[in-house]
């Protein structure tokens, strides 16, 4: 049976190009209320970011900033798609703890107080940061699968693999539709841009604001007995022989295996997200991060070693709502390094804009794309 909401609504034809978390949760949600959706995506579903991620979530981490009403929505629906989406051993989610830890090379494994049995390195525990009331994870890309497919399954979502090569804009910068590859034109009355830092490459986003990406690399081991790592996230601050400082982040997945992320690097973000290769540099130092913390770790298999970029918008705020002097034309992109926790809120809303016309659940004044026309710059400066 039909929702009131999609009884109501006009029904939409959008095309969410990007198959990252950010447009899959978008066209999930819209397709829920009624829009007849496709989504383009040039590589493959989770393809980067989205299936690279550690796919740590916090209720309240992001609460001093202007993510806070976003961030929290976003838990809630985390835990909620958990439940319907056929429990959650479909793609891993659970609440676990998470702990601050100080770790130094130079330091002589021991076993400190307050430590989990499993962290027995060169650890020293600095504070338990989260509960398994406040913090939970999940597996990044198995998540993104699983919401595409239900889409698909569902909502009769379309999947269509593609490059967007331009937005179609007819009389009155109204969207009509997108081109594709070589020259094919795909209709519709919507378009959502959600292509992660790729979303730079196109002239709507980078005539309004830049999106660059910071490529951050990690690993994914697999422990000779897995049952001995527990359900605790490690934030270290870490500090290396020669004294080089860094903040590692060790997520214990429940499948047995453990993804540890790090170092970062600016440089230029490929064409094709399958160019997107791991410096080995940063793959041996993430191995002896592991070997400091753990001995379970140190004598793991290295079942990936993988980078990925994050999208990040010039203020750190992502843009999610309409593009300015366009009609029907949408943006989702720039969520940094919390694009698995922020997508359902983001798709949801985004959903509710563009179907009902105004976000139920969380303002999205401070996404507006419109803060970086030049108009808006100039009041701000003043
Ligand atoms: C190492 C690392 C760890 C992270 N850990 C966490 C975490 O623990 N928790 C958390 O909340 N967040 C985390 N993040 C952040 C999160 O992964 C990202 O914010 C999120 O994945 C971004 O999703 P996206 O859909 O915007 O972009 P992407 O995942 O980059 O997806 C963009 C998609 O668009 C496609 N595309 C690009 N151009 C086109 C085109 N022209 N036409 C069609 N398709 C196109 C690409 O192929 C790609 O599939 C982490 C990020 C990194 C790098």
């Amino acid at each position: 049976m039909q929702s009131s909401s999609t009884a109501t609504a006009s029904p939409k034809n959008v095309i969410v190009c990007g198959a990252g978390v950010i447009g899959v949760c978008t066209a999930y949600f819209l397709a829920q209320k009624g829009a007849h959706v496709t989504v383009v995506e040039k590589s493959a579903p989770a393809c980067a970011a989205s299936g690279k991620a550690g796919g740590f979530l916090a209720l309240d981490w992001c609460d001093s900033g202007p993510l806070s009403a976003l961030a929290r929505r976003s838990f809630h629906l985390h835990g909620h798609l958990a439940d319907l989406l056929s429990g959650p051993t479909a793609y891993g989610f659970r609440p676990l703890e998470a702990l601050s830890l100080t770790v130094r090379e130079a330091d002589a494994p021991k076993r400190g107080p307050n430590l989990p049995a499993w962290v027995d390195g060169s650890a020293t525990f600095a504070a338990s940061i989260g509960t398994t009331q406040t913090t939970a994870q999940l597996h990044p890309y198995l998540f993104t699968r699983k919401i595409l497919d239900t889409a698909v399954e569902k909502y009769g979502v379309t999947v269509v693999k593609g490059e967007v090569k331009e937005v179609r804009l007819s009389e009155g910068n109204v969207a009509s539709g997108v081109v594709v590859d070589d020259g094919e034109v795909l209709l519709g009355d919507c378009v959502v841009l959600a292509m992660g830092p790729w979303s730079a490459k196109s002239p709507v986003i980078s005539e309004l604001c830049r999106i660059s990406g910071v490529k951050v690399h990690s690993i994914v081991l697999r422990p000779q007995v897995p049952e001995a790592i527990g359900p605790q996230a490690l934030f270290l601050n870490y500090e290396t022989a020669e004294g080089v400082s860094m903040d590692p982040e060790v997520y214990p997945r429940p499948t047995g295996d453990v993804y540890i992320c790090g170092p970062s690097e600016e440089v230029e973000v490929p064409d094709d997200p399958q160019q997107i290769l791991p410096c080995k540099e940063s793959i041996i130092t993430l191995q002896k991060v592991a070997q400091t913390v753990s001995s379970h770790l140190g004598s793991a298999e290295l079942k990936a070693e993988q980078a990925c970029f994050l999208p990040t918008s010039e203020d750190g705020i992502p843009l999610i709502g309409k593009i300015p002097d366009m009609v029907g034309v949408y943006v989702a992109t720039g969520h940094g390094c919390w694009g698995i926790l922020n997508a359902p809120a983001t798709g949801e809303s985004l959903a509710e804009l563009i179907i009902d016309g105004k976000a139920k659940n969380v303002e999205l004044k401070p996404f507006d794309p419109a803060r970086f026309t030049k108009a808006s710059k100039k009041i701000s400066d003043c």
